[in-house]
């Protein structure tokens, strides 16, 4: 039997492979390699999208976190809160800026960051809060907002997520667009969304090695632009995503209903029932927690089912983050987690016979 893929990049290829090799040949054939006009115009749509206002483009998704955190004037002597468990990036980019990271632990529901533990976390050298829409579902943003510093929301798993129709809440974002994101492209790519224009173009200089125009240096920036070819990519899957989200949040539902009732398995909780009306999860990952979660994800892998893990290690447990003094038990909401999650087959695409197949392998492990 035909395995069941954890994401399969190939489908969504298929449905904008026309556009995009028709855009291709566009830029091939003007040689407008960087900073091409589909990056502007990707950029616009992006922005329009997320109602943000701005959107500038730039390589990847770490580079935005970092470029975001430098335009909000993060450096050395500063902190950044942020959650414990998170792809290692969110944590990289706050040191890559200068600053310290200063962890806190998952609010053990949604394992999203603990709203009272970032609170006890802001002092006096707070230069930003970075939530994580981890999964692909909206921290609840208003008792961070409240805080007093800047939020940067990591927002690489959550394109498309609304919250009233919003999709931006604090004064910046960075997403990534990595192949396997919701929005993906062909190779590295990210992006940097904000209401604020003076914010927006000090990332734009720093994107571009501190220029706006050729060879006048304001300040001392980076090589981190979005490619033209990448930015044909993404505007061709900019015009499913919305689409795309319902069909995930369609495979949410069916899973919900597939996996009730099977012993030692916890599901991640359904969305909706605020103001949000279930736009608040972009189901970037299907997430689900099991004891023994090695063995049975061993189990489903012999079977044709292949799973993931995000994230088997928490940040404070990896070995470059030792020198913040961390050890096991500082964080231990996101430590028991990181041994019980599960990511199953989620991808737009998925079939309810794929995922009808998840769920009898699962029935039958934990039956
Ligand atoms: C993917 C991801 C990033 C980093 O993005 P890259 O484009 O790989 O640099 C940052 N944070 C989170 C939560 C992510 O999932």
């Amino acid at each position: 039997m035909a395995e069941v893929p954890f994401v399969d990049l190939a489908a969504a290829h298929a449905e904008v492979e026309r556009e995009v090799l028709d855009g291709f040949q566009r830029v091939l054939a003007s040689t407008a390699f960087v900073q091409g006009d589909d990056v502007r115009e990707f950029e616009e749509e992006y922005a329009r999208f997320t109602g943000a206002g701005h959107c500038v483009g730039v390589a990847n998704g770490t580079d935005a976190l970092e470029l975001a955190l430098r335009a909000l004037g993060t450096g050395p002597g500063a902190e950044v809160v942020l959650p414990a468990n998170t792809f290692v990036a969110t944590a990289e980019a706050v040191v890559r800026a200068g600053a310290r990271p200063v962890l806190v632990d998952a609010e053990p529901g949604d394992l999203l960051i603990d709203p009272e533990r970032a609170a006890a976390a802001v002092g006096p050298s707070t230069a930003a809060i970075v939530p994580v829409h981890l999964y692909g579902r909206l921290v609840p943003m208003d008792p961070l907002l409240d805080l007093g510093p800047p939020v940067l929301e990591d927002a690489a798993q959550s394109q498309g997520a609304l919250h009233d129709g919003q999709g931006l809440f604090g004064a910046v974002a960075a997403t990534s667009f990595y192949p396997g994101k919701n929005l993906g492209a062909y190779g590295d790519a990210g992006a940097v969304v904000t209401g604020s224009a003076e914010l927006a173009r000090t990332v734009r200089l720093l994107r571009d090695h501190g220029s706006e125009r050729k060879y006048r240096h304001e300040i001392v920036g980076f090589n981190s632009r979005l490619d033209t070819l990448q930015a044909v990519v993404l505007r061709a899957k900019l015009r499913r995503l919305a689409r795309w989200n319902d069909l995930r949040r369609a495979a949410a539902a069916r899973y919900a209903e597939l996996l009730d009732g099977v012993p030692g398995l916890v599901l991640p909780s359904p969305p909706g029932t605020g103001p949000g009306g279930g736009q608040e999860h972009v189901w970037h990952l299907y997430v689900v927690r099991v004891p023994a979660r090695d063995e049975v994800a061993g189990r489903l892998g012999d079977m044709g089912v292949r799973c993931g893990v995000h994230y088997p290690v928490p940040v404070h447990l990896q070995r470059a983050f030792r020198y913040l003094g961390h050890g096991p038990g500082d964080f231990p909401v996101a430590e028991r987690a990181a041994g019980e999650i599960l990511s199953l087959p989620m991808f737009p695409q998925i079939t309810a016979a794929q995922q009808e197949r998840v769920a009898a392998a699962l029935h039958k492990i934990l039956g």
